[in-house]
């Protein structure tokens, strides 16, 4: 032990660095400090404007209160004007600083498939994969709970925004019914309401009272009566996923489905989910987009979560499941008809092939949306379809990526924008002096590699060796700074007894 004690100090003195990581990082994680600051950081604001540096960033409390470029020449002669210290110091030389990413499509999950599941898994999970707030679009009362606690920092958590599910049983079944439920869910204090597929006359009342009650709504816009028209038409804030879009443009009005389709039948839905696009018509899909410009009707695709459909291997052997795939989540997501989402049952190479093409035509439409005015977000749907939390919202960057957009581009849709279609672009999203202080810094260059955000980290070729590297060093939420790597040794410890019980 002695011996140990005295080699570490001896790494130490060789390496300052080694000594706060020991005793500053874990030990100061999750509280709150009345003064940080981080210095020689490389920002990244959330604005798509380019990355810039050297900064020192001033917090307060909760908030951002002052970035100071840090300016060689006066460093070198001893004048420059430097922020005083800090109760924490955060050294950001050659570290990247972006906004506290928003996950504006997560579901708070405590359970699944009817199994108890630590609700700190997903909450850590969250916070290491540098997601500082989350449009809960499956909220209950427990999870509006959550919220407060999470804002009294009584829980490590994202601040949370609670859109309550408008199709609470027994559903609305006609208007004063739909206006009630909104009534009913504003008095509980939802933040705002998710939707599902409903009936237009249903959808008309609902949404006329939601507005009066000044509640946002994030609409999984289904194969239903209701199409993106009618989220055109209503006012709706976001449309969730990506149905309805398409379907607004099929001559026809119908996707051309086989008599023996049953839409209850989830390998039924998907499969032929994979061959909507290419009914679409691109001079009628472009209209839709102008629709939703002009109607101001964001769209959240969430390409995440559908990833599984167009390359099943690749979801089902994610080499970050060893270390992070909770039991219970991992029955959760084996094939079964009884989990929502489960549904890869016979899948075909024929299915996959249908998929890519989907994704082509998806992809080709989100460039097109945002190069006509389009407001897109990003949300990771996570705890269903081999996504983890966390996790799966830095796969949709990749997808954003792959889809065309820049990378600064694809920053700026999981921040200024996603703080945008929640109402708190005055506050949240970006790096800038009086905002919320949510940050994160990351250990590498995420414009160069998403990958860099994973829990998981890339590996490097350093004179020879090959050197793990990367990951997200600290998530600063409403000025609280976590640990990241902290957090993700707790989850590893969380999964690995939560097995060994199992075992
Ligand atoms: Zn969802």
């Amino acid at each position: 032990m002695f011996r140990l004690i005295s080699a570490w100090l001896v790494l130490c003195i060789l390496f300052p660095s080694a000594f706060f990581a020991q005793l500053g990082s874990a030990s100061v994680s999750g509280k709150r400090h009345k003064r940080i600051v981080i210095r020689n950081a490389t920002i990244v604001d959330g604005s798509g404007k380019p990355a810039a540096g050297p900064f020192d960033i001033s917090i307060e409390n909760d908030l951002i209160t002052a970035i100071v470029s840090v300016d060689p020449v006066a460093v070198k002669e001893g004048n420059a004007k430097r922020p005083a210290a800090g109760d924490l110091e955060i050294d950001a030389v050659g570290k990247f600083v972006l906004p506290g990413l928003i996950n504006l499509h997560g579901h708070t999950q405590d359970g699944r498939g009817g199994k108890p599941q630590p609700v700190e898994y997903c909450m850590k999970l969250w916070l290491a994969c540098g997601i500082t707030t989350v449009r809960d679009v499956g909220a209950t009362k427990k999870t509006l709970e959550w919220r407060e606690q999470s804002a009294a920092n009584r829980i490590a958590s994202p601040r949370i925004y609670g859109y309550g599910v408008f199709q609470a049983s027994p559903s609305p079944a006609n208007s004063e019914q739909a206006r009630a439920r909104i009534q009913e869910m504003k008095q509980a204090g939802y933040d705002g309401v998710k939707l599902f597929g409903v009936d237009r006359d249903i959808m008309r009342a609902m949404m006329d009272e939601a507005k009066k009650a000044n509640l946002r709504v994030a609409h999984h816009t289904g194969v239903e009566e209701t199409n993106a028209w009618d989220d055109i038409k209503f006012g709706t804030t976001s449309i969730e996923h990506w149905y309805g879009i398409p379907d607004a443009a099929i001559e026809g009005g119908r996707q051309n489905f086989p008599a023996n389709y049953n839409y209850n039948n989830e390998v039924d839905r998907f499969r032929y989910a994979g061959r909507l696009w290419r009914e679409a018509k691109w001079d009628q899909l472009t209209k839709v987009f102008d629709g939703m410009v002009e109607a101001g009707v964001a769209w959240n695709p969430t390409l995440d979560i559908y990833d599984a459909s167009r390359d099943l291997q690749r979801a089902q052997t994610n080499p970050a499941f060893a270390d992070y795939l909770h039991p219970v989540l991992e029955e959760y997501f084996k094939p079964n008809p009884a989990n929502h989402g489960s549904y890869f049952i016979g899948w075909t190479s024929t299915d996959e092939t249908f998929w890519k093409e989907n994704y082509r035509i998806w992809m080709h439409s989100l460039l097109e949306f945002e190069r006509r005015g389009g407001l897109i977000g990003v949300g990771e749907d996570a705890g269903f379809i081999y996504q983890m939390y966390g996790f799966g919202l830095i796969r949709e960057l990749e997808l954003h990526q792959e889809a065309g957009f820049h990378p600064l581009r694809v920053i700026q849709h999981a921040t200024a924008n996603n703080a945008r279609i929640l109402g708190e672009e005055d506050r949240l999203g970006r790096v800038r002096v009086g905002f919320k202080a949510d940050l994160i810094v990351v250990n590498g260059n995420p414009l160069e590699n998403f990958k860099v955000l994973y829990p998981t980290g890339i590996e490097e070729l350093r004179d020879g060796k090959i050197v793990k590297t990367g990951g997200i060093e600290w998530t600063i939420k409403d000025g609280i700074p976590f640990h990241a790597p902290t957090l993700a040794a707790e989850i590893r410890a969380m999964v690995a007894s939560a097995r060994r019980n199992k075992a």
